[in-house]
């Protein structure tokens, strides 16, 4: 799809790391699938200015998340592991800015937006519009476009450039963003 960037856009990458991939620890069937979708929007965000900020989930080992510690989610992303590094054909740009979440002790953090201090980095970059795509989409996508529109920007999806864990949450989960006034593109 051809995305319409304006001055004061960013596009924020959502955890395109390789256990969410195919072969990885918690893979989604088709997580791969975003990389050229995804590495189309980066270039041309990169030709138009417009700040990329990647995210990753990157826990620390026996993560309080982790079953094996009473939570969601099978060992994964875990700090330093393939698995954790970002799927070896995304173009992430020298310029990106990265924002690692999950990597507290004591809590997970879905959303790029949750205690890492984007907000004040969006703020002093005066941004007005953000773009979210990566995985996955009924997990930390959601969160993070939940909380740009919670942050008063306006806050565009490029579902082709997402992809969910379980398609049985699609249709929740896309009301649910619609509702909070997220954008589908
Ligand atoms: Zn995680």
């Amino acid at each position: 799809m051809k995305v319409t960037f304006q001055p004061n856009d960013v596009l924020i990458v959502v955890d395109v790391q390789n256990d969410f991939c195919p072969g990885g620890k918690l893979a989604l069937d088709e997580g791969d699938e975003v990389v050229p979708v995804i590495n189309a929007m980066i270039a041309q965000a990169q030709e138009s200015d417009i700040p990329v900020f990647v995210s990753r989930d990157w826990h620390p080992r026996h993560h309080v998340s982790f079953d094996e510690r009473g939570g969601s989610w099978p060992e994964h992303c875990v700090q330093g592991t393939k698995g954790a590094e970002f799927h070896p054909d995304l173009s992430v740009p020298d310029n990106a800015r990265l924002v690692s979440k999950g990597a507290r002790f004591d809590i997970d953090q879905y959303s790029a937006f949750d205690k890492t201090g984007l907000v004040s980095e969006l703020v002093h970059m005066n941004v007005k519009r953000v773009w979210v795509v990566g995985l996955a989409l009924e997990v930390c996508v959601k969160a993070t476009a939940l909380d740009a529109v919670k942050n008063d920007y306006e806050t565009l999806l490029v579902e082709d450039g997402t992809r969910f864990i379980d398609r049985a949450d699609a249709e929740k989960t896309r009301a649910e963003l619609k509702d909070a006034g997220v954008i589908f593109k």
